[in-house]
């Protein structure tokens, strides 16, 4: 691997530690008087001064290093590449560095089989993670290997980042994770109880947020780990009670982010942070439900969602004709008709498939029930004063200012979804979109 053993140990002492401060100038010197060094190892982990600057975050000596090296995949004693280093230290300049350096993404460590995405997955740093995923979508890791398959890399114990996320309560990670693929109800070889699912590793972790991202991403809270045992079970025996109360199958189901449906596969990001935002506060609301009922706590303050919700539109012309309670947030291409993001979810969430095809119908415009190709970010009034004389029907019709049915976000969504039915015949569609 041309890694020279040490031949003088206090030059080599002198030039590990002028890596590790990040003492470019003292580096730059060794290297000038003895440019062989760059090969030494430290004696016992065999670390390279790339594995050290990577470790330390020391970017600047990280590319002086680089710079003298034929490749930047150099291997200590456990078959650790800086790479892994850096993202197991959430070093992300020097991640960056190394990708763009042609570092490979793909290798293995000895120690658990684990990959950098491993790493970054394990110590919760989002931001290399997903450095590194983008990195999986260039690189020829995405030829050889297909992004899917990489996304859902499993190491020496079957574990997948998805696993080692969940289980080490990282929130963002398993977030960012799902939205690049992984897969949900993966279960795991041997690591944790053999069987296991992220969800049953979540809820050994006791980590509410890593079980909330799951659930929203449709993890089966009925699959079993080989001992038989569900997620809830794992959450009770840790006694983590309020993992437990959303993991019991006999709590209201979450509502599930609607990936299937194709025009939420399209969504631009900005439309696409609207409809998430809305999918967890209609959990969260769902759950502080589940939390007071099941643990019989008074209500504290901290629960109260709905007392913080600010989105308690001024003027009645942004509110949303289905609810009468938010503000028009999305907006139907093409037919141009807007609702507020906690509606939208709440068609895409309740169409339910085909029973004879099995096929996910696509929502229709629930004013002119014309086909949704696409969902965009409404424009804001201010934009739309000039063409508002011109166009005046484009949103649905209105009705007078409604807000005593009340301004939380959950009383929205659920008025929302009961008003497909129950105000068929008001103004909102002349005919009831929620026929039997
Ligand atoms: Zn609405
Ligand atoms: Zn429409």
């Amino acid at each position: 691997m041309g890694q020279g053993l040490s031949c003088n140990p206090t030059h080599d002492h002198h030039f590990f530690r002028a890596v590790q401060t990040g003492d470019l100038e003292s580096v730059e010197c060794i290297l000038r008087s003895e440019p062989s060094i760059i090969h030494h190892t430290t004696a016992y982990e065999r670390l390279s001064a790339l594995h050290i600057a990577a470790a330390n975050g020391r970017v600047e000596v990280l590319c002086l290093v680089l710079d003298r090296l034929v490749k930047p995949d150099l291997l200590n004693r456990n078959k650790q590449t800086p790479l892994m280093l850096a993202a197991m230290h959430g070093k992300i300049s020097c991640v960056q560095k190394l990708i763009e350096a042609g570092a490979n993404i793909l290798m293995f460590d000895s120690l658990h089989g684990r990959s950098c995405l491993h790493y970054a997955a394990y110590y919760g740093h989002s931001d290399c993670l997903q450095a590194i995923l983008a990195a999986a979508h260039s690189t020829p890791v995405a030829d050889s290997w297909g992004f899917a398959r990489f996304v859902n890399v499993r190491d020496g114990n079957g574990a997948t980042p998805l696993h080692l996320a969940a289980r080490q309560r990282r929130p963002d990670c398993v977030h960012f994770l799902l939205d690049s693929g992984a897969l949900v109800c993966a279960s795991t070889g041997g690591y944790g109880s053999p069987g296991s699912t992220p969800l049953h590793l979540a809820a050994r972790g006791g980590c509410l947020d890593c079980v909330r991202e799951l659930l929203a991403w449709g993890a089966n809270r009925l699959q079993r780990d080989l001992s038989g045992r569900i997620p809830y079970n794992v959450a009770l025996k840790r006694n983590h009670r309020a993992c437990a109360a959303l993991l019991n199958p006999t709590s209201a189901e979450p509502l599930v982010w609607p990936s299937p449906i194709k025009f939420i596969s399209e969504l631009n990001s900005d439309a696409k942070i609207l409809l998430e935002r809305a999918l967890m506060e209609a959990n969260r609301t769902r759950e502080n439900n589940i939390l007071k009922e099941t643990t019989c706590l008074s209500p504290s303050p901290s629960h109260s969602d709905e007392a913080t919700n600010d989105d308690v539109p001024e003027n009645e012309t942004d509110l949303c004709c289905i609810c009468f309670d938010q503000v028009c947030t999305l907006e139907v291409q093409d037919c141009g008709h807007q609702m507020c993001a906690h509606c939208t979810l709440a068609l895409c969430c309740h169409s339910k498939p085909n029973p004879v095809t099995s096929c996910m119908p696509s929502p229709v415009c629930p004013f002119c029930r014309s086909n949704i190709a696409r969902l965009v970010v409404a424009k804001s009034r201010d934009e739309e004063k000039d063409k508002e004389n011109q166009s005046k029907s484009k949103r649905g019709p209105r009705r007078s200012r409604n807000l005593s049915e009340g301004s939380s976000s959950f009383k929205g969504l659920s008025s929302a979804m009961g008003s497909f039915g129950k105000r068929g015949s008001g103004r909102v569609a002349d005919e009831p979109i929620d026929k039997p």
